[in-house]
């Protein structure tokens, strides 16, 4: 890693020279250069880092918040789904070190992978650090400059103002496709009509006794959990579905405790390592039809604290266990399922997952139905996997026609609206982050550009080969 100083003082650490760079007539000065610059140190971009970092390239991580995970831990979303694929090279060694954190991170019968956001974050951070990667944090992407068809710097919003990375290999990983779009990659977003899936505002609660109200629920003969180990409980409610808290959902919106909206979609997990917590899949915030609008998303926020408010209160008055529960956190990032999806060399598509298909350059897998939490019925393929099979992704949906050194690793990589809701599961994007990792570590090594890696050789250098 080379760290430059610039003369005004900024970006204090070593002192080598001073580079800088143009951006709309001012000077920026360069905070780093480096093999590989990954922008948003959420799901795939953490997988990515750890993936570019084992194999020897310099990386840094940039990061708009101070807490690595992304959607995992700042939108609180647990736990990691269930999936048949074998667990991956990157996605183990998390797992491990949650574990040896003394999390618990399997519940013996769902094969879901578990852990709480702080335990997360905190792992994925010594992971990236012991590893000699550089972190920055507070550090909003706003730009790129391009030579040819090559990024070479990105700009970057920090407490100092503007900087500047110089990068070899760039990976998107924003989930919002926004390093992408911003260096000129077509997009798309949303389904026909352009409408996105459902945004939720998730959040935590402490206080509960969930003795009592695991006790509660099997004494009224409930069988949504089928978890055995007694240290996992989840529990939910979506209006007309038969579940057991309907009538006591029923009774609050009676009594004009909740409203209708309120009644559509609730489920809450509990957190390994995190006693009488709970943390909730809900609500779902009514009415905001494009997640690619940042005043929708705003208005997203108020109702959703609304919402929450009207939910808290509900549990601790209406629901056995939460007497003396309280709100322990909001989200501070909503959990957005899908906004941009770049246009890549292949765009994968529901006909490969009905057709369960194989790529040459296949270089994840994934098993996850086609799930939609959709603003219409959508009309989805009604494939069940076995226990078994998959499709796989290939190469060409992390790389574009228009930008030479640059991946894309997350939920925003090239699929339709339907394909999409099936990869967008974490330990499918931790998979696509690690090749995406990988990949830059050849382009690097080999000199070759990026979008020009030959995917063939690519898939076989990665562990998942051993058992495709
Ligand atoms: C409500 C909800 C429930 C879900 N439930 C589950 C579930 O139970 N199990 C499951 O496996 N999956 C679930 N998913 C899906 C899964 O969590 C996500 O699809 C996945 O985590 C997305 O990973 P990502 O890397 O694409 O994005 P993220 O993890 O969100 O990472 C993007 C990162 O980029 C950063 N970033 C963005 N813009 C900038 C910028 N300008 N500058 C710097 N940094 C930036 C963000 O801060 C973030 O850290 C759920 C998703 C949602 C929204």
């Amino acid at each position: 890693m080379v760290l430059l100083r610039a003369n005004t003082g900024c970006f204090t650490e070593g002192v080598l020279e001073m580079k800088k760079v143009s951006f709309f007539g001012k000077d920026i000065p360069v905070i780093y250069e480096m093999d590989c610059v990954v922008v948003g140190g959420g799901t795939g971009g953490v997988a990515a880092a750890l993936s570019a970092l084992e194999n020897n390239i310099k990386t840094v991580i940039v990061e708009k918040t101070i807490s690595l995970g992304g959607t995992q831990t700042n939108s609180l979303v647990s736990p990691m789904m269930p999936t048949n694929v074998p667990r991956q090279y990157i996605n183990r060694l998390i797992t491990e070190r949650l574990q040896q954190e003394r999390i618990k991170t399997d519940d013996g019968t769902t094969s879901c992978n578990w852990f709480n956001v702080e335990a997360l974050s905190y792992v994925m951070e010594q992971l990236i650090v012991e590893r000699g990667g550089e972190i920055l944090y507070d550090a909003n992407y706003i730009d790129c400059l391009k030579e040819n068809n090559k990024i070479t710097h990105i700009i970057v919003n920090t407490c100092e103002g503007l900087g500047a990375i110089h990068g070899r290999t760039f990976i998107d990983a924003t989930a919002d496709a926004l390093l992408s779009r911003t260096a000129g990659v077509k997009t798309n977003s949303g389904n026909n009509e352009g409408h996105n899936q459902q945004v939720t505002f998730r959040f935590e609660m402490g206080g509960i006794d969930i003795a009592t109200l695991r006790k509660y629920l099997l004494s009224k003969n409930d069988t949504y959990c089928k978890i055995k180990d007694s240290d996992f409980f989840e529990i939910a409610m979506v209006q007309g579905k038969g579940h057991t808290l309907e009538p006591l959902f029923q009774k609050a919106f009676n009594n004009g405790d909740l409203q209708q909206e309120d009644l559509r979609y609730f489920q809450g997990f509990t957190q390994p390592g995190k006693p009488n917590v709970m943390s909730f899949n809900c609500p779902h915030i009514p009415n905001i039809l494009q997640t690619t609008n940042p005043i929708a998303r705003s208005k997203a926020v108020v109702k959703g604290r609304e919402m929450i408010r009207r939910l808290v209160n509900f549990l601790v008055n209406y629901v056995p266990g939460f007497q003396h529960a309280f709100l322990l956190r909001e989200a501070s990032q909503l959990g957005i399922r899908e906004s941009w999806r770049i246009v890549g060399q292949y765009v994968l598509t529901e006909e490969d997952y009905i057709k369960r298909a194989r790529f040459t350059d296949g270089i994840a897998r994934g098993d996850w139905y086609i799930d939609i939490h959709s603003v219409k019925n959508e009309e989805i393929p009604k494939v069940q996997f076995s226990p078994g099979e998959y499709y796989e992704i290939p190469y060409r949906s992390l790389i574009t026609f228009e930008v030479d050194n640059l991946i894309v690793a997350g939920r925003h990589i090239s699929s339709t609206f339907l394909m999409q809701a099936s990869l967008r599961i974490q330990p499918t994007i931790r998979d696509i982050g690690q090749a995406a990792g990988l990949a830059c570590a050849l382009s690097v090594k080999e000199n070759i550009p990026l979008n020009q890696l030959d995917g063939v050789a690519l898939r076989r250098q990665l562990q998942l080969m051993e058992e495709l």
